[in-house]
């Protein structure tokens, strides 16, 4: 039996709603941990037989809604509805100062219990160069996504690296090592993005050692017309697939 398994409960870009928000799902010895919490987290979690309740742990890699937003849910109901189960937060401290104060306090910040803190909902946990989860021990490294907006990749050495949303990152092939598995946000609707690393570009810096080991994530409804942009990287991640070690 797998030791280890990997499944991305949702694998498309902040506009789709075919492939729900790129959110990937981590489990070892019965526990799960999400690495991003997005809109769609709470359905997409279903469509993989799984609640709230089953969710011990979070870490987020930035604040945009596609990977945040389902916070809110996961937080009233974990508190409310799940009889007081506690998820730990993981998150950057660059990350944890505004996903509370300028996203969630607005909503989270009142309840029937009166004012609230982000620890009210969730056991935080912040985060440096790693960190370690039910036996696991991740790595984070720093991305260029948004400017002025901190954003994180986060890696399981010799298993996976998840950039999450980045810009192409020019010294990749240093982070992930030997990682068999790369998933890599790719925009392939277009060949140039402010935000989000291209299919093109990927070609064009990455060795093709390191492209061979790229699995694409976060990408628009149209990604059936434009898989050929994808010839020269390992392939694209579809909704739900399972990887084991
Ligand atoms: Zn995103
Ligand atoms: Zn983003």
């Amino acid at each position: 039996m797998s030791e280890i398994l990997a499944r991305f409960i949702g694998t498309g870009d902040s506009e789709s709603l075919d492939y729900y928000n790129t959110n990937l799902l981590v489990s070892t010895q019965a526990k799960n941990l999400l690495v991003d919490c997005g809109w769609t987290a709470k359905q997409a979690l279903r469509d993989q037989g799984l609640t709230i309740k089953d969710i011990d742990a979070i870490f987020i890699t930035h604040v945009h809604g596609d990977h945040v937003f389902g916070l809110e849910r996961f937080g009233f109901e974990s508190r409310y509805v799940h009889g007081g189960h506690r998820i730990k937060l993981y998150a950057c401290e660059s990350v944890l100062d505004p996903l509370w104060n300028e996203c969630l306090k607005g909503c989270m910040g009142y309840s029937s219990d009166g004012k609230n803190e982000l620890d009210d909902f969730f056991d935080i946990v912040p985060v440096s160069e790693r960190f370690f989860w039910n036996g696991l021990g991740f790595e984070v490294f720093p991305t260029t996504h948004t400017v002025g907006k901190p954003s994180f990749g986060v890696r399981l050495p010799g298993r996976f690296t998840f950039t999450a949303d980045t810009n192409a990152i020019p010294e990749l092939s240093l982070i992930v090592q030997d990682d068999p598995y790369v998933f890599h946000d790719v925009y392939v609707s277009g060949d140039t993005h402010p935000a989000h690393a291209t299919a093109l570009e990927l070609k064009r810096l990455y060795p093709s050692d390191l492209l061979g080991r790229i699995y694409a994530v976060h990408y628009g409804d149209d990604i059936m017309e434009q898989t050929h942009k994808l010839e020269g990287f390992a392939g694209w991640v579809r909704q739900g697939a399972l990887f084991e070690w």
